[in-house]
């Protein structure tokens, strides 16, 4: 007998939402059922709705920053039981055989790892994500949440806090480090208060100044607005690590100017657009410019643990499932403070 729940589905591209019930798979052996409490709103979720990254499969349920329960297991689940605080991030399966599923960085598995929504699992149906009541998930897919943070503010580091969690520690984010964060929405805000966490002096790049006193609550140092047009030119050669958030298109050649000598400029935003760049912009200082895809998920537990321990969650506004389409206008004008946060409760067919 499948599962039936209360979701948020969209289901043509571009939206609107509608709430109506979806079925999950049965429960297999390592399957196990979460209670979502709350789903963050990514921005890759507009993205995909709107069909931003090219087509996608509908109808849709977004959300892959997924917080609740666990409702039910598997009769061979071994990692969590029934009433256990877990989170679901970008995936919910991958082949578990290759040498990047063994090494925990399931996201690159060699047979591709199954998206939590806009995917289609191994048996080739598609997978429904966080915008909905329950979720049905393999128990590896599932990490736990701490007791510390609360399962609202846990939910978006299951993506936001992980994407920004994993370049900050493989560039070596830290003391006497100079950390440059592009853009302070919901990646950015999380990567700020990891970069201060763990020891590096943070500047926030942003569009305007409306975000100064937020950037310096989060634990920023320093804040640079773009609106002066000066500013990118004035800061040449200042950072060690810029990571870039932003969810559209930028003047790469400017802010690669300003990383020092050997500095890496980390790209975490999918903007539909491509960048433009010189290559005399990476090869007169010897730079980096890299991208970087979520994480894995020992990684992922590692970040939560960390998030606890550091007293560390989002910052977030919780909204009704009425109010989904007008959130996204709003994340989309950059007018959010700093992630959406659906009240799963409140869904209801
Ligand atoms: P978000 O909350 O909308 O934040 C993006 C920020 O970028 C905005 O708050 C804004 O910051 C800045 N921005 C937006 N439009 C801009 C423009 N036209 N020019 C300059 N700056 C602009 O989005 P998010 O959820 O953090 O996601 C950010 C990006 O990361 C998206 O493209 C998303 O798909 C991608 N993503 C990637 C991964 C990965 O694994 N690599 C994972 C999750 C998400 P200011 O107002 O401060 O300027
Ligand atoms: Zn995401």
């Amino acid at each position: 007998m499948s599962i039936t729940t209360d979701a948020i589905v969209a289901e043509s591209p571009g939206g609107p939402f509608t709430t109506r019930t979806i079925e999950h798979r049965d429960l297999r052996d390592d399957d196990i059922v979460i209670d979502i409490a709350f789903a963050g709103i990514c921005h890759s979720d507009i993205h995909q709705v709107r069909e931003e990254w090219g087509s996608a499969i509908f109808p849709m349920v977004p959300g892959h920053e997924i917080a609740g329960t666990v409702a039910a297991v598997g009769s061979a689940v071994t990692r969590h039981k029934v009433g256990d605080r877990v989170g679901v991030g970008c995936m919910v399966d991958s082949c578990g055989g290759c040498a990047y599923c063994k090494d925990g960085e399931e996201q690159f598995c060699d047979k591709g790892a199954v998206m939590t929504y806009n995917g289609r699992g191994y048996d080739g149906e598609p997978t429904y994500g966080g915008y909905a009541k329950q979720v049905v998930v393999s128990e590896r897919f599932a990490v736990r949440i701490p007791d510390g943070i609360g399962l609202d503010e846990a939910a978006p580091l299951l993506c936001a806090g992980i994407t920004t969690w994993t370049p900050l520690k493989r560039w070596g984010a830290g003391p006497g480090k100079q950390v440059a964060v592009v853009g302070l929405g919901g990646l950015g805000h999380m990567a700020v208060k990891f970069a201060h966490a763990m020891g590096a002096e943070v500047t926030v790049i942003s569009r305007s100044e409306k975000k100064k006193d937020d950037a310096a609550a989060l634990g920023a140092d320093h804040y640079l607005a773009t609106e002066d047009p000066t500013v990118l030119r004035q800061n040449r050669r200042r950072f060690d690590l810029i990571v870039n958030t932003v969810s559209a298109g930028l003047p790469m050649s400017s802010y690669l100017a300003m990383l020092k000598p050997l500095g890496a400029m980390v790209n975490v935003g999918i903007p539909a657009d491509n960048y433009d760049f010189g290559a005399g912009s990476v090869v007169g200082g010897s730079k980096v410019l890299a991208g970087s895809n979520i994480g894995g998920i020992p990684a992922t537990q590692e970040m939560l643990d960390f998030a606890a321990a550091h007293g560390l969650g989002a910052t977030i506004e919780t909204i009704p499932a009425d109010q989904v389409d007008a959130a996204y206008d709003r994340v989309v004008a950059g007018d959010v403070r700093y992630r959406f946060v659906i009240d799963t409760s409140t869904i209801n067919a």
